[in-house]
């Protein structure tokens, strides 16, 4: 079991919304004058920042976390781009297209077709890659994940992946091969409306997934993604244990880099519709309240989320944005120069193109978000890799193996 879990048992979402409503706007003002002479937030601290006293001071709020961000980041944004490997899923969460159960266009794509889906997205300039796939072993199988990161490692000095949880062995063989970043959300901490969410499957383990973090930190992988999928639960409550979550493990596996994302539910096969949607001005409330609460961790916004909104979030906290996002497998094929590959179209075995998980929302090149963010005096950053950390971490994952007798 995870140890997190027995932390988050104590944690009580009703006495966390109470506390949220009797935070007056003089202990917001008290706090933000604090943070902003240097003292370090506590723990019990987010209550006040994510409260509706503090959505009332978002503007003191944003200028604190946009000279928090410049301090320890500078004024640079990380760029990095998604490859859906699969939309096969043997899970069923209410709130996506992918789910088992819908009517949708399927297909997983093999090891070469990745490949030259990598190549594109490398000729764009992108060097973090993040590899996506619904969760079904059956089709995207360790051993193609394995092949693949050997294949995709000289190209991309940054990859990581958001597949199914998987156990630390596993996760050291990922590692051993090239990937050295896990992103896994939560979705929500809430356990009563996770089973609502995830009926059936795999997925609804809530403890195996709230353990994978502490799992692939242990094999070795170098950055640590969570998130909670904004909507499914108050967003308030959500910020707390996503909070404690990320401190928890910056607190106990300190050689991960620890990032977190703020994916809003965005339209989907299934017609599912949030029963708790977060406005824009609350989702930047959110992401102030991350920075100021954890200024070192990463904080990233995906293509959800519309151009005008990312822009305007460039300097407030976020420091990592996707960019030329497909979230169909094979998405990126339809941009293929047929002299350079000989793969020459996305469609599956049915001749139909695959299906995305959901509508991107900022449909910008690549090299138009690049410029909007230069456009703001910032600068992109396409790679972020200390090589000597490899070795190191190439000896912890190795040792893992060892003590479980691979
Ligand atoms: S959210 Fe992930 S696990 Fe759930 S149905 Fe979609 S792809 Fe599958």
């Amino acid at each position: 079991m995870s140890p997190f879990h027995e932390i988050i048992s104590l944690l009580d979402s009703a006495r966390i919304k109470i506390d949220h409503q009797d935070v007056t706007t003089g202990q917001v003002k008290a706090l933000l004058e604090s943070i902003g002479s240097g003292d370090a937030s506590r723990s019990e601290d987010i209550s006040v920042l994510v409260s509706p006293a503090a959505g009332e001071l978002l503007e003191p709020m944003a200028r604190l976390a946009k000279t928090v961000t410049l301090r320890r980041f500078g004024r640079t944004i990380q760029m990095y781009a998604p490859l859906y490997i699969s939309n096969h899923c043997s899970n069923s969460c209410v709130y996506c297209g992918f789910n088992v159960h819908n009517k949708v266009n399927r297909r997983t794509s093999n090891r070469e077709e990745i490949l030259s889906e990598a190549r594109l997205i490398k000729n764009q300039h992108i060097s973090q890659l993040l590899l996506v796939s619904g969760e079904c072993p059956a089709e995207v199988s360790l051993d193609l994940l394995e092949a693949t990161a050997r294949g995709l490692k000289g190209m991309f000095p940054s990859l990581s992946i958001e597949v199914y949880p998987m156990d630390t062995p596993d996760y050291a063989r990922l590692y051993q091969a090239g990937i050295d970043g896990l992103a896994i959300y939560q979705e929500t901490y809430d356990q009563n409306i996770y089973s609502m969410v995830h009926p059936a499957g795999p997925k609804r383990d809530y403890r195996y997934r709230l353990g994978a973090p502490e799992r692939g930190a242990a094999a070795g992988f170098r950055q640590i993604g969570l998130g909670s999928l904004l909507g499914l639960n108050d967003w308030r409550v959500e910020s707390h244990y996503l909070m404690h979550h990320a401190a928890y493990l910056m607190k106990h596996h300190w050689k991960s880099q620890i990032s977190v994302s703020f994916p809003r539910l965005r339209p989907a096969a299934g017609g599912y519709s949030p029963e708790f949607p977060v406005s824009d001005r609350e989702l930047v409330q959110m992401i102030c309240a991350f920075r100021l609460m954890l200024p070192d961790a990463g904080l990233v916004l995906s293509t959800r989320e519309p151009a005008e909104l990312r822009d305007n979030l460039i300097g407030l906290g976020i420091t990592k944005m996707s960019a030329g996002s497909k979230t169909a497998p094979g998405g990126y094929l339809d941009r293929l120069d047929n002299n350079i590959d000989k793969i020459d179209n996305n469609l599956n075995e049915q001749g139909q193109p695959a299906e995305g998980q959901f509508n991107v929302c900022d449909d910008r090149t690549v090299e138009e978000v690049a410029q909007s963010i230069r456009s703001k005096g910032y600068d992109t950053v396409w790679k972020d890799w200390d090589q000597g950390f490899e070795k190191q971490n190439e000896n912890q994952g190795q040792n893992i193996n060892k003590e479980n007798g691979k």
